[in-house]
């Protein structure tokens, strides 16, 4: 998915500085955002109070939305650079097409990772005929700058793994939790993990304590560390946690984010995560003129074109603000 926001404002995060070193409870609510004519997003991070969680930069969670008798998802193509991104999805199915020359279905609880590095462009949009509902999560992780320039790759991993413990399933989308490994590649410490949760469930979860969480609910009630989230909101819960409660008073699926403080400060604009103002500047005016960030084919209908910049340079201003 894409920042399709026409004043689409730039965010400076990262650093240590402002990582919460123990245990909170901070819900965060989402902001709703216009998605082309078709759907409405609600984006969880970047927040007004909180812009990474780990390497994970950007958060929305659409749906469930019944799109029986509409286009649906209508992403048209548009350029990335020096981020992941991840498609997961609950319910219906997204056709994934990049300049890479990849065209892929990716349908509920399959994990469709694109690594941008140094650029790439794709357009997402849900197939004909489709599903009648439609539910997922599009999120981005920060490439660190090791790896920002690194070739863009696209992955689709099937059969992913999982924990399990009576009443939790935990499927691991990216990185590792409590000894199970997703295959997609990582850059950075980090889990990205599904919990299913059954009615009635009281389950434990084990974290790491060197590694900053937050928990999306995307369905259901739940209670996260005794705090109940709705669905479409978000729970940082900081660092220094060996395990996480859980309950359920009705069937729920919630996402688990974490990973190591992002220590570098970076960038993020549009599609785009850099470390500098020219870095942005540079790929807005690539996808203008054309290069860099190859072709999309099959996609019916015109590419996306950039916003325009906004006055002054783009400066860091911390990871909460
Ligand atoms: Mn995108």
């Amino acid at each position: 998915m894409s920042n399709l926001d026409r004043q689409a404002t730039p965010s400076v995060c990262g650093g240590r500085g402002f990582v919460v070193a123990e245990p909170v409870r901070e819900l965060l609510t989402p902001r709703r955002v216009q998605l082309g004519e078709s759907t409405e997003v609600r984006r969880l991070l970047p927040n007004l109070g909180r812009r990474m969680v780990g390497a994970w930069a950007f958060v929305d969670h659409y749906g469930p939305d019944d799109i029986a008798d509409e286009p649906g998802m209508q992403v048209p193509p548009h350029p990335h650079m020096g981020l992941q991104t991840v498609s997961w999805l609950h319910e219906g199915e997204v056709l994934h097409r990049d300049s890479l020359g990849s065209l892929q279905q990716i349908r509920p609880r399959e994990l469709g990772l694109m690594t941008s590095g140094r650029a790439i462009s794709h357009s997402e949009e849900s197939p004909k005929p489709h599903a009648r509902f439609l539910h997922g999560a599009q999120l981005w992780v920060a490439l660190p700058g090791s790896d920002r320039h690194v070739e863009p790759r696209f992955e689709h991993h099937t059969g992913l793994p999982a924990v399990t413990a009576p009443g939790l399933t935990a499927t691991v989308i990216l990185g590792e939790l409590d000894g199970a490994a997703s295959p997609g590649t990582a850059y950075t410490p980090i889990v990205g993990a599904d919990l299913t949760l059954t009615a009635g469930a009281e389950a434990r979860l084990p974290l790491d304590p060197d590694f900053e969480y937050a928990v999306l609910s995307m369905s259901g009630e739940a209670e996260i560390d005794g705090v109940p989230v709705l669905p479409g909101s978000m729970l940082y819960l900081g660092c220094g946690r060996t395990e996480l409660p859980l309950r359920a008073a009705s069937d729920a699926g919630l996402m688990l984010l974490g990973g190591e403080p992002f220590a570098e400060e970076i960038v993020m604009w549009w599609n785009f995560i850099a470390r500098s103002h020219d870095d942005i500047s540079r790929a807005r005016e690539d996808w203008v003129k054309g290069v860099r960030f190859g072709d999309v084919n099959g996609y019916a209908g015109a590419r996306l074109s950039a916003p325009g910049l906004p006055p002054g340079p783009l400066k860091p201003r911390g990871r909460t603000r």
